[in-house]
């Protein structure tokens, strides 16, 4: 009987998460921070990875308290791959365990239209976005193989942009479709491996980023958007809780695009 009862307060406090270690780039970005949460709420440990360590912070101090949860953060150039080898390295020092979730989100936009734009603009973009994305999963990936991790999953943010371009984002669209060749490149690569990779097309999310497009172009995608608002980043953490956890286990090498229907 006292076994029984111990089972059903096991079952009852057991998450869809429980153990597993979520790492997430740019987990100081407003998308990024909705992804800790939304993981953190279903009881991974999280490590925060950011380059703006203030914004990691918040990220941090957001998340839900108790005595069962883990959370770090740590500062990372997801550009540079020293700075990857050193996140790796400082994670294993710190928690002894290999990430077995991660969550690509850390991006940069440098807009200009095609003609006016520098090497440099374009460079910097593809380093950050498609790079950076490139270095963390083939950090991550060699970790869980040589660790005989088994139902591992990468979460890449692209962005629809990446599906239909734009005027001024030559080099984000290119790095943001990168991703999703990346990403269906490495499925085919990992699954022998049990480690899954998906991707997620964010469209218009509300976050700092959409202040700066000019209210008349806001409009005008909201009007030609079925469901008729912006997306929020709790949208986009849906779908990478999904993507991350065994609820999507026979689902790899897909893009979901969470865009309120638009461009679909
Ligand atoms: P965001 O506010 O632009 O923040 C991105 C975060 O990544 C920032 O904390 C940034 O730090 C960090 N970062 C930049 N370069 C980095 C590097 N080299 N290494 C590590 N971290 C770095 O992002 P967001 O708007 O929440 O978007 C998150 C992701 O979703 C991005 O990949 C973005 O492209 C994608 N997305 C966003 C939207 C949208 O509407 N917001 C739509 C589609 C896709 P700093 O503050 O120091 O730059």
């Amino acid at each position: 009987m006292k076994n029984f009862i111990f089972h059903q307060v096991n079952m009852a406090s057991a998450k869809l998460l429980s153990g597993h270690l979520a790492l997430v780039t740019g987990g100081g970005s407003e998308i990024g921070k909705a992804v800790c949460q939304a993981l953190a709420c279903e009881g991974a440990k999280i490590v925060i990875a950011d380059k703006n360590e203030n914004a990691a912070k918040l990220t941090l101090q957001s998340l839900p308290q108790g005595e069962e949860n883990v959370y770090i953060m740590e500062v990372v150039d997801v550009s540079q791959s020293h700075s990857v080898t050193n996140l790796f390295t400082s994670i294993n020092q710190r928690l002894s365990q290999v990430p077995d979730i991660v969550v690509n989100s850390a991006g940069i936009a440098h807009d200009g239209l095609m003609n006016e734009m520098t090497e440099q603009m374009f460079d910097d973009v593809l380093n950050v976005n498609l790079k950076g994305t490139f270095l963390i999963t083939q950090a991550a990936c060699r970790l869980m193989i040589s660790e005989k991790i088994k139902n591992g999953s990468i979460v890449n943010i692209s962005s629809i942009i990446g599906k239909v371009g734009n005027i001024g984002q030559c080099n984000y669209a290119a790095s943001k479709a990168g991703v999703v060749g990346l990403t269906k490149s490495v499925a085919k690569e990992m699954a022998r491996h049990g480690i899954r990779c998906n991707a997620i097309m964010p469209g218009f999310i509300d976050t700092p980023v959409g202040v700066t497009i000019p209210e008349k172009v806001m409009s005008h995608f909201k009007k030609l958007t079925p469901l008729a608002r912006c997306g929020k980043p709790e949208d986009v953490a849906e779908a990478c809780l999904f993507l991350a956890s065994s609820k999507s286990k026979y689902i790899t090498g897909e893009v979901i695009e969470v865009t309120g229907g638009l461009f679909m």
